[in-house]
C-alpha cells in the first residue's frame, strides 16, 4: 500500500486512504487539535489536569494537550498529572511506572492519590472482602466508581478548572452501547466530548480530546512516537459487560467498517435532546454527600455506600 498523499509506504489504512507515517502523525494531531477547538474543550486560563493511569491514551493525550499549549502559545505550568493507583496487584504498579517515566521526559509535575489511603481499602483487598460476604460485585464497577471519585476529588484538590481524559472513540461507542442495552439513557445525558450537563462547583469538567480517534489509531501514534507503554491489559477486564460490548463491536467494525464511527455521529445528533430531557426530568441534581461531601446524587455518593457494605462487620 502507498500514501495517497505522497506515494511513500503507507502504514494504515484511514477512511479517506492509506497514509504513511508523516501524514498519520499530521491528520492524527489535527484532529485532536480540531477536537479542542471545535468543542471548546479548554479555555486560555484553564488549569489543566490531565488523568493518567501509564496507558497509552492516557501518555497520547498528555503530550498531545503539552504540545497544544505550546504551539498556541500557552503557558505549560499550570499543566499537572493525577494518577488513581487502585491496588490492582500486576497491573497498575507497571502502568504508574511507566507513566512515572513519561512525566519525567515530559517535565510535568505527578500527583497519585492511593485508594488505599483515601479509601482504605485496594481494589484487590475490597473484592477479596465482599466475596467472603457474598456479596459479588463487578471489579469495573468498584473501579468506576472510585477512579471518578478520586480523580475529581484530586483535580480539584489541585485547584485545575479542566479535567482531561483520554477516552478514545471505541470507549465512547462501548459506553452509548451499553446505555441503550441497559436502558440508561440519563447516563447518556453525561457522555459527549464535555462530560456532565451543568456547572456544579465540586465538580471539574471533564474533556475528551481523543474522543474522534479510534483505539487503532491511538495505539498506532503511540508506538511511532515510542511512549514508555507495555500494552498489558488489567486482570479484571475480561470479567466486564463492557468487554463483551467491545468485542461485539469489534466484530462489527471487522465485517462492517465505520461502524463506531456511526455510532458516535448518531449519538452526537440526539446528546442535545437527551441532555435536555435529562435536565427537564432529573429528580437528582448534584449535592454534597453527607458523610464525605465530595459530589453526589444521593445523600450517600456511591464510593461511601461501597465503604459502609465493606465496613460492615
Ligand atoms: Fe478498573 Fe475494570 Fe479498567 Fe481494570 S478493567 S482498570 S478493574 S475499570
Amino acid at each position: 500500500m502507498k500514501c495517497f498523499q505522497c506515494q511513500d509506504k503507507a502504514i494504515i489504512e484511514l477512511q479517506h486512504g492509506p497514509v504513511c507515517k508523516n501524514h498519520f502523525i499530521h491528520y492524527f494531531e489535527e484532529k485532536v487539535f480540531k477536537t479542542i477547538q471545535k468543542y471548546q474543550l479548554l479555555e486560555p486560563n484553564d488549569k489543566i489536569c490531565v488523568a493518567c493511569s501509564g496507558g497509552k491514551d492516557s501518555q497520547t493525550v498528555l503530550y498531545l494537550i503539552k504540545k497544544y499549549l505550546q504551539t498556541h502559545h500557552q503557558d505549560t505550568k499550570n499543566l499537572k498529572v493525577l494518577a488513581i493507583d487502585e491496588g490492582i496487584k500486576g497491573y497498575r504498579n507497571t502502568t504508574l511506572k511507566d507513566l512515572k517515566q513519561f512525566c519525567k521526559e515530559q517535565r510535568v509535575e505527578l500527583k497519585i492519590l492511593e485508594a488505599k489511603k483515601e479509601l482504605k481499602y485496594t481494589l484487590d483487598q475490597a473484592l477479596k472482602s465482599l466475596k467472603k460476604k457474598n456479596q459479588l460485585e463487578k471489579p469495573c464497577h468498584i473501579c468506576g466508581v472510585w477512579r471518578r471519585y478520586l480523580i475529581n476529588k484530586g483535580a480539584r484538590e489541585l485547584k485545575c478548572t479542566k479535567l482531561v481524559t483520554g477516552h478514545n472513540l471505541d470507549d465512547e461507542a462501548q459506553a452509548v452501547i451499553m446505555n441503550i442495552f441497559k436502558a440508561n439513557t440519563s447516563l447518556s445525558a453525561h457522555l459527549g466530548p464535555i462530560s456532565g450537563i451543568k456547572d456544579y462547583e465540586l465538580f471539574v469538567r471533564r474533556v475528551k480530546p481523543l474522543y474522534f480517534c479510534p483505539e487503532k489509531e491511538v495505539r498506532l501514534y503511540a508506538l511511532i512516537k515510542k511512549f514508555p507503554v507495555k500494552f498489558i491489559e488489567c486482570p479484571y477486564a475480561e470479567e466486564g459487560y463492557r468487554a463483551a460490548i467491545r468485542d461485539m463491536l469489534n466484530n462489527f467494525e471487522n465485517k462492517y467498517k465505520g461502524t463506531k464511527q456511526g455510532v458516535i455521529s448518531s449519538f452526537l445528533q440526539i446528546l442535545p435532546l437527551i441532555k435536555e430531557k435529562e435536565i427537564k426530568t432529573n429528580t437528582k441534581p448534584l449535592r454534597e454527600c453527607k458523610i464525605c461531601h465530595e459530589p453526589a446524587n444521593q445523600e450517600v455518593c456511591h464510593a461511601c455506600k461501597i465503604l459502609g457494605v465493606l465496613n460492615e462487620k
